[in-house]
């Protein structure tokens, strides 16, 4: 790319609101730990290696797995080469829960098309997204497993889903390019940001709701919609996808699901009474 990118294309317009709270000046180390990379079940120890090293190469530092095959493994190692201090800091967990616990933007990436479409946006306005909302809080860019990519359960803990506009006939990059692709628009959009061309987000008075208290409304939700016989958990269908796309894509800020789950109880003690 040789042109500078345009600001206009970097600061789409999602038509919902947006999250700033509290603006102070934060550095651009600061917020680039708030950036984290996650990467699921992941099978190969060097794509791991790979991804520390794109990582590192564009500035980011947070990486997060959540059971890995195997790991730690020397292949991961001799794969980040000189980004081994990204793999030493790696936090290792057991589920995308606590990978994601904390976060105030959760972006999934898929190789392709689902079932369900959800709010899309592409490598581009991702990096501006990310960087533009670590200034207020961490974020995370979730990657999916060599073999078939993040599961449907997963993608529905997302805001936004990503897709590389690859070739439709053979779409699926390797896990690390893909982390490369990404990280290096983070990185686009902090450079821009640096010229003062990425346009900051609205103020607002209260911080997006973290992604745990977000899944716990989701559980409280459908545990209400169950009691209610409104949902019958034996036959699901479609019905809790649909809330989560709603409210997902909402951004609910933290205040509104708490008055949402203060709700939900007082339904709970009318019916059981
Ligand atoms: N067969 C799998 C491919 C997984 S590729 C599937 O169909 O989902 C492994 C991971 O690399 C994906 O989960 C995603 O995180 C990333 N990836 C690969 N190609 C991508 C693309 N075109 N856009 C976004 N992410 C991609």
């Amino acid at each position: 790319m040789s042109e500078k990118p345009d600001s206009a294309t970097l600061a789409p317009d999602f038509g919902a609101v947006t999250f700033i709270t509290e603006r102070l000046i934060v550095s651009t180390t600061e917020r680039q730990a708030k950036i984290r990379i996650v990467l699921v079940n992941t099978a190969h120890p060097g794509n791991i290696g790979g991804a520390a090293r794109a990582m590192k190469n564009m500035g980011l530092a947070e990486l997060y797995l959540v059971q890995p095959r195997e790991y730690p493994a020397p292949r991961a190692v001799w794969r980040a080469a000189g980004a081994r201090d990204v793999l030493a800091n790696a936090t290792v967990v057991d589920s995308v829960d606590e990978a994601i616990a904390g976060c105030g933007l959760v972006v999934g990436t898929s190789a392709r098309e689902r079932r369900i479409p959800w709010p899309l946006i592409d490598p581009r306005e991702c990096g501006a997204r990310i960087w533009q909302e670590a200034e207020t809080h961490d974020v995370a860019l979730l990657f999916g497993r060599e073999d078939r990519g993040l599961t449907n359960d997963e993608l529905q803990k997302c805001h936004y889903h990503v897709h590389i506009p690859s070739n439709p006939d053979y779409s699926s990059l390797n896990l690390a390019t893909a982390v490369q692709v990404l990280s290096y628009e983070v990185r686009m959009a902090s450079l821009t940001d640096a010229e003062g061309n990425l346009p900051s987000l609205q103020e607002w008075d209260q911080p997006p709701v973290p992604a745990d208290d977000l899944e716990n409304f989701h559980v409280h939700l459908a545990e209400t919609m169950a009691d209610l016989g409104f949902y019958d958990p034996e036959n699901p269908k479609q019905l809790l996808t649909r809330m989560r796309r709603l409210f997902n894509r909402q951004r609910m800020d933290k205040m509104e699901v708490s008055i949402l789950r203060g709700l939900l109880s007082s339904v709970q003690r009318i019916i059981n009474k």
